[in-house]
């Protein structure tokens, strides 16, 4: 239950963000700071369009589910993980992630589902877009055609790894040590806790489809190659491999 207190400062931030915001993401915006859950210094991003905008290849429901409700418990949860060590508040969850080791072990398993929880999700919903798919340009069309012989090979291999995961998962594209690779990984880990750099990634729990695919991952999997924000990906690829020495 929301506190009175609460209620009023979530209306004011609302109105507040609603004021500066162009209508389009009004809406969404609004429900993210309503739903968001608890207090503390980790926020959740809006999505940056329309819960209906990946329709029909992603419905409605699912994201605003998957967002205002999955996404939220995460980000709600690791506030509270933090609630007692104000020092790891004031850094991004990237960098929480990047050494566990130096998170108190106490926390270090809340921190580590609901940190890579609220990263993972941060990135996903920025690497789809309306209107994405086809295929990559640039650098990163390059590296994919030497690693994997083509794009299509690729898409093969990246669609099998997903298909794989076993349980609650995603699947990544990552840069690590100069290469590509495309690795399954289970429940929220995050490949940058393994000092890869994350460049397009596929949640593939079941709450990611279920209301609209049931069981049937493979069909999501399918559907999801035609909202894939490859701009994104190759902006990190670029990003990645133009660092300063
Ligand atoms: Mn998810």
């Amino acid at each position: 239950m929301m506190t009175r207190r609460q209620a009023i400062k979530t209306t004011a931030l609302a109105s507040a963000a609603l004021a500066t915001l162009p209508g389009a993401v009004a809406q969404p915006l609004i429900t993210t700071l309503i739903t968001t859950a608890g207090s503390g210094p980790f926020t959740l991003p809006p999505l940056p369009y329309a819960y209906d905008a990946l329709e029909p290849h992603i419905d409605a429901r699912t994201m605003e589910i998957h967002h205002d409700k999955h996404h939220a418990a995460y980000v709600a949860n690791l506030n509270k993980a933090v609630a007692d060590y104000p020092g790891l508040g004031q850094k991004p969850a990237a960098d929480l992630l990047k050494d566990l080791n130096a998170i108190p072990e106490k926390i270090r398993p809340a921190v580590r589902n609901n940190g890579g929880g609220h990263y993972n999700h941060s990135l996903f919903w920025e690497m789809m877009k309306p209107a994405g798919g086809g295929e990559p340009a640039g650098d990163l069309a390059k590296a994919i055609e030497t690693n994997c012989g083509s794009f299509s090979n690729f898409k093969t291999q990246f669609t099998e790894a997903a298909t794989k995961v076993f349980g609650s998962g995603w699947v990544w594209l990552t840069l690590k040590e100069g290469k590509l690779a495309i690795q399954g990984m289970p429940n929220q880990d995050s490949p940058i806790s393994q000092g890869a750099v994350p460049l397009l990634g596929l949640d593939v729990w079941e709450h990611a489809y279920y209301l609209k695919h049931q069981n049937k991952r493979a069909d999501y999997i399918a559907a999801w190659w035609n909202v894939v924000n490859w701009e994104f990906a190759a902006a990190a690829f670029h990003a990645a491999t133009h660092r300063p020495a």
